[in-house]
């Protein structure tokens, strides 16, 4: 099988790299970096759009934002073969994702939507986390590459819906690992320690994964980014992104998300203290006054 990649930076060389043990994979990216180090790990260089897409079985993107993913998208379309299969693993923008896949169907290709969470580790070890969004089968056909780069792979229904589930879960973070953190420092602060209120919170009701897997508070969780100075992870700034994607969703669909507005906020805030880069979970330093 012939599979065009376009995209090939942090995640998106880690994915090629995995489908390239298994098919013939054409590079394509804006950064010759990239594109080389694609083909390192066994892909081919191709110079442009066109020559990646001419004559492939398979179209991958993995791209920064919804106008990367029109942009390319009506490239491929006018160079992609009859019965090419299309694949976008970015995270976007829920009407991009609907209306380039609307697009995709006119000129009678199968496309999903397929945003991943699992991060550059997950990307690399192919252990990702597929949500995807399209038809049966569309669906269908992707299935054995998605199974190829990933551990997990969910269908959450029409086009769009892979990212429908990608931010709401995201805003749900973000919000709980916000809470976290102001239940940590307020406890800290009366004189109750992390590691003693973890032990009595984690199997009580405020138990979640933010706490759990993730602790915010040094010491209770050892794998956490928090013993390592907040380095990510998840980064911050990824986690904003999510975020204002839920934020512009909930405005076209006229549902509240107060809770998610202000952890945009609070995240925007992180963001412009030059913080980032951080792990997400680095909004500790935020609540607890120490950014
Ligand atoms: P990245 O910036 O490292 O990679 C994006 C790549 O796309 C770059 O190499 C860039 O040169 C290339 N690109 C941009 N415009 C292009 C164009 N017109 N044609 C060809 N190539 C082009 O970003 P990333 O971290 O790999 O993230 C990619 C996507 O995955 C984003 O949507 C992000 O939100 C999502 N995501 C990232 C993570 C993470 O931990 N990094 C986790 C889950 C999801």
């Amino acid at each position: 099988m012939i599979i065009a990649f376009i995209g090939l930076g942090n995640m998106g060389g880690g994915m090629a790299a995995n489908l390239a043990k298994h098919h013939a994979v054409r590079a394509f990216d804006l950064s010759d970096s990239a594109v080389a180090k694609a083909c390192d790990a066994g892909c081919s260089k191709a110079a442009t759009v066109a020559a990646a897409v001419a004559g492939a079985d398979v179209v991958v993107t993995m791209l920064p934002a919804g106008q990367h993913v029109r942009a390319v998208y009506s490239d491929v379309f006018d160079h992609a073969a009859k019965g090419t299969l299309m694949i976008d693993c970015s995270t976007v923008d829920v009407d991009s994702a609907r209306a380039v896949i609307g697009q995709a169907t006119e000129r009678g290709f199968d496309m999903i939507d397929a945003p991943v969470s699992g991060g550059v580790k997950g990307a690399a070890d192919g252990t990702l986390t597929f949500m995807c969004g399209g038809s049966e089968d569309a669906f269908a056909r992707a299935n054995p590459l998605l199974d190829i780069m990933g551990k997990n792979v969910f269908h959450a229904g029409d086009a769009g819906n892979g990212q429908v589930a990608k931010i709401c879960n995201n805003m749900l973070l973000g919000i709980h690992m916000i809470g976290t953190c102001e239940a940590f420092n307020l406890a800290d602060k009366l004189g109750l320690d992390a590691q003693t209120f973890f032990d009595i919170s984690s199997t009580a009701s405020g138990q979640n994964w933010s706490m759990t897997s993730y602790c915010p508070a040094p010491g209770p969780v050892e794998s956490a980014p928090s013993n390592r100075d907040y380095q990510p992870g998840f980064a911050a700034a990824m986690m904003l992104k999510d975020l204002r994607l839920a934020k512009e969703a909930a405005t076209t669909a006229r549902a509240a998300t107060p809770l998610g507005a202000q952890a945009e906020s609070l995240y925007a805030l992180m963001e412009a203290a030059g913080e980032g880069g951080l792990d997400f979970s680095g909004i500790m330093r935020l609540i607890n006054g120490r950014l």
